[in-house]
């Protein structure tokens, strides 16, 4: 069972649990993209366990008529086993949401795995239109190429600042320049685009920069946030009228996702310490 202390950042271990949530947040106006926990999986079985289970996710968001769409990680669907095995997998599943009218979004990891995301996302978006959208990591440097590269493909774009520690060659490492880059991509989306814009950030500055340059350039786009950061700043967007995402993790693999969301801020670990010795 997930301790409540993971709870804030964790929807659950189960697939009802899951839509249970969703269903909840959807009462306050906000989407939630579900991902079922789980990555790195060099061995092909596991990678198609978690096939199956977005498969079957699919079929249960699709009949529970909730707005949800989920978020897979390349290396949870075998991208750590071969690029073929990847993509073939990014198709089956972006296939059944097309077929069921729902939506698959894909996240991106290490600058190691750009090239072979971004071939999958180009080719599967072209084939399936806008039923699936793609993660973007403005920290490196070859990004507005490939956002040049991606503009107009028939799929939705996530642009969030970068989670991952890469190399000064390929990547901005200081806060201010990440965050110049970040603004610097935004602008370019909206300029460039009318749909498909997701700004993936808690940070108050992107998204009213965000907000701005949607009614300037009348570019239908949508906010995404994590589970259990800045929940009333989701709610208070989402009352304004904007549409907010929430990015909300499930199943058992919770513990490694609960760390890292409580190291990323002091804030966190002090709200970790309180439960913990109960004050
Ligand atoms: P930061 O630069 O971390 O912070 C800027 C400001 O935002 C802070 O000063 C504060 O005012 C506010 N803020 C930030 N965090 C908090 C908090 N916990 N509590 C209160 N205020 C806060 N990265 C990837 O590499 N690949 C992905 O696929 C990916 N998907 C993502 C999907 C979503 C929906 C989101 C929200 C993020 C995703 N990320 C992903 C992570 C992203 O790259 C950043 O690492 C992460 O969002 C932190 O950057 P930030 O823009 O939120 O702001």
């Amino acid at each position: 069972m997930i301790p409540p202390i993971a709870r804030r950042f964790v929807a659950g271990e189960t697939v009802p649990e899951a839509l249970d949530h969703a269903r909840a947040y959807n009462d306050d106006d906000i989407a939630v993209i579900l991902n079922l926990l789980g990555e790195h999986y060099d061995d092909p079985a596991d990678a198609r366990a978690d096939v199956d289970a977005y498969l079957d996710l699919l079929d249960d968001v699709a009949r529970s008529e909730l707005d949800a769409s989920i978020s897979v990680k390349p290396s949870q669907i075998g991208l750590d086993v071969s690029a073929e095995l990847f993509e073939q997998h990014y198709r089956e599943i972006v296939a059944r949401a097309h077929e069921r009218d729902a939506f698959v979004w894909c996240d991106m990891e290490d600058a190691e795995t750009t090239d072979d995301t971004l071939d999958a996302f180009e080719s599967i978006a072209n084939e399936y239109p806008w039923s699936v959208g793609q993660c973007i990591q403005s920290n490196l440097k070859r990004t507005r190429e490939d956002l040049e590269r991606l503009v107009d493909v028939p799929g939705a774009i996530r642009v969030v600042k970068g989670a991952y520690d890469e190399p000064k060659s390929i990547a901005y490492t200081e806060k201010s320049r990440v965050n110049e880059a970040y603004r610097s991509d935004i602008e370019y989306l909206f300029e460039h685009r009318d749909r498909g814009v997701a700004v993936g950030s808690h940070d108050p500055e992107m998204i009213s920069l965000a907000n701005r340059l949607g009614s300037e350039y009348d570019t239908d786009h949508e906010i995404q946030m994590l589970m259990g950061v800045r929940e009333d700043a989701q709610r208070d967007l989402a009352r304004q009228g904007v549409d907010v995402t929430q990015y909300a993790p499930y199943g058992n693999k919770w513990l490694s996702y609960f760390y890292r969301r409580v190291r990323e801020r002091k804030e966190n670990v002090l709200f970790a310490l309180r439960a913990i010795v109960g004050r």
